[in-house]
């Protein structure tokens, strides 16, 4: 499942097909001593002043002519009440019946155009699957990019993007 990279002229023995960010943006953007004052952050959720709760979770890109979907894990913010409302759930069975949650996309991912604050749909998964993150319908290469499915070439470009960015 390896490729030759155009990018450096070498074999890569993978080709990735999931990438994440280690936490929201904004977290990104705080030193050491802000973040240990100001929040929190686990594998899978973040919270920073009591007032900006995260969540990470997967936006799916089918690939047409591949066995499966490319993956970005990125970090969503929600409301407080529906960040809530996923922790109470965390480990319930059944949890995948819950309706999707407005979310702002808080993950900086390598599109010509900010992702930062597209507006998404977080849909909650069975227990152990992250949630599902869909872009509500908008001209950004990214949402293009979840409804119309990307080719294998367009994966390698972005691995090549990521590994040599
Ligand atoms: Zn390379």
């Amino acid at each position: 499942m390896g490729f030759d990279c155009t990018t450096c002229g070498q074999y890569h023995d993978e080709l990735p097909l999931c990438f994440g960010s280690p936490a929201p943006a904004l977290w990104l953007q705080m030193s050491e001593a802000e973040r240990e004052q100001r929040g929190q952050i686990s594998s899978d959720q973040c919270i920073v002043d009591n007032e900006h709760y995260f969540i990470l979770g997967r936006v799916m890109l089918p690939v047409v002519d591949g066995p499966e979907s490319f993956c970005w894990l990125a970090w969503v913010s929600l409301s407080r009440e529906n960040f809530r409302r996923a922790s109470e759930l965390w480990h319930t069975a059944g949890r995948e019946s819950e309706p999707p949650y407005f979310g702002w996309l808080q993950s900086s991912l390598p599109y010509s155009q900010s992702t930062l604050s597209l507006r998404t749909r977080v849909l909650t998964q069975p227990l152990g699957e992250r949630p599902l993150i869909e872009l509500e319908l908008a001209e950004h290469p990214l949402a293009i990019e979840q409804r119309q499915g990307i080719t294998m070439a367009r994966v390698r470009e972005i691995v090549e993007a990521v590994l040599h960015g």
